[in-house]
């Protein structure tokens, strides 16, 4: 199988990597992406040998080529969203692996399944933003989106053989999303206000990229990842459950008419995800070791307090109000998480951005691309706006 893999040097893409070197004999990589991290891909490029890597700017791009002339590495070096979009779509490409973070994986992601790629899809935001879209172009060129994301991952795995999209059919009541409950989960809530950046991505069973671990940490992951269950499952918001399950082990669960409760279960570990959907329909060691549950002794299970996170709630919100409602939460949502993080703006005022620009954006309906460009854009402008007046610069 010949792969491209955007975001090759990010956490999905590294541990994507490192499942292919596992099968030197069953998967080619045809094209990797990066966007700063030069030297890291540089790297990459060295020991996997693609035919083309393609990084964010052209000074990026010069310092890449330098550093494979240095090694003798025969890989074409190019920069920018179309050369991205061209990584997706190449016709000798089988499978794409979708690891950009944000809104900026959108048109890669929507390209490659507009070329009937098999797609590996880890970047939720593309999903969240571009639901009906997205979900129409996988249609119409007849890709196959396999998720990524653990919890869908888990979910596929219980739903009914050939599941077509119908819960009622498949004899599905729900399905339920399992959420660690990041790092802040029994802090004190009058502690949230100061918590630092580094305590937010220190999450307690993942290791993720910096965006997800304090989505992690607010919830907001897990709200992206109900709209992304009922894109990918067509599940109604009313038939989408979050419990707390603070060891991570069961990845999530499909309830039955029958009271049958199907659950995959697993270590942590984003190589079991990845080596399932990169083999699909048949399975391949990931290297990830074999689960002991002795060893983990117990599993724990409660509800989520919606008082501690908010992000949760506006997430059902914006899912409810559907048009342009997702893309405008991603969209505040990257700007209060990358604020959060540059220390301009404290924890629970992530949700107050994202809730706030909620309010002032009006409701729209969406039918295209250009649609959710739109709403991300203004998203990102009332966010950044309203972020004035919420934020406060550090010390
Ligand atoms: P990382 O931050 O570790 O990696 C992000 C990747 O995207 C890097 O390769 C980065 O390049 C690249 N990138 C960043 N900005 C841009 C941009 N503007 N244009 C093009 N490329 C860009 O993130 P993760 O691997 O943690 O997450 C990737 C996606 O997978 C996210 O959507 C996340 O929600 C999802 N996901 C991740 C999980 C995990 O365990 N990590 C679990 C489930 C889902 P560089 O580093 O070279 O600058
Ligand atoms: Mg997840």
């Amino acid at each position: 199988m010949k792969l491209t893999i955007l975001g090759a040097t990010g956490s999905i893409g590294v541990s994507t990597l490192d499942v292919v070197a596992r099968h030197p004999d069953r998967f080619e990589v045809v094209a990797l992406s990066g966007h700063r991290q030069v030297e890291v891909l540089a790297a990459q490029c060295s020991k996997f040998r693609p035919s083309c890597a393609v990084v964010g700017s052209g000074e990026d791009a010069k310092r890449l080529a330098a550093l494979l002339k240095k090694t003798g590495t025969p890989t074409e070096v190019l920069h920018g969203e179309q050369a991205l979009i061209q990584i997706a779509s190449l016709p000798e490409v089988d499978a794409v692996m979708a690891a950009i973070v944000g809104a900026a994986g959108l048109q890669p992601t929507l390209a490659a399944a507009s070329a009937g790629k098999r797609i590996l899809l880890a970047n939720k935001e593309a999903l969240v933003m571009a639901g009906a879209v997205f979900m129409g172009a996988v249609r119409r060129a007849g890709a196959l989106l396999l998720p990524i994301d653990s919890e869908h991952n888990a979910v596929f795995q219980s739903m009914p053989h050939n599941y077509a999209g119908d819960m009622t059919r498949g004899g599905v009541r729900r399905v339920l999303l399992t959420a660690s409950g990041g790092p802040f989960r029994c802090t004190p809530l009058e502690q949230l206000l100061g918590v630092t950046p580094e305590q937010a991505v220190a999450h307690p069973n993942w290791s993720m990229g910096r965006k997800i671990s304090v989505d992690s940490a607010t919830m907001m992951n897990k709200g992206l990842e109900v709209i992304e269950a009922h894109w990918l499952f067509n599940a109604p918001a009313d038939r989408i459950e979050v419990v707390i399950h603070p060891q991570s082990v069961i990845h999530s669960l499909v309830d039955y008419e029958d009271g049958s409760v199907l659950a995959q279960l697993g270590n942590p570990d984003m190589r079991t995800p990845i080596a399932h959907a990169l083999a699909w329909p048949e399975r391949i060691d990931s290297g990830v070791a074999a689960l002991d549950l002795c060893a983990i002794g117990q599993l724990n299970f409660e509800r989520p307090d919606l008082e501690r996170f908010p992000c949760l709630e506006l997430a059902y919100r914006a899912l409810r109000a559907e048009g342009n409602a997702a893309a405008v939460l991603n969209a505040a949502n990257e700007i209060a998480v990358s604020a959060f993080l540059d220390g301009y703006l404290p924890f629970p005022g992530i949700g107050d951005l994202i809730a706030a620009t909620l309010d002032v954006v009006p409701q729209a309906s969406v039918s295209d691309l250009d649609g959710v460009l739109e709403a991300d854009r203004q998203g990102r402008d009332v966010a950044t706006a309203l972020l004035k007046r919420l934020g406060k610069p550090s010390g």
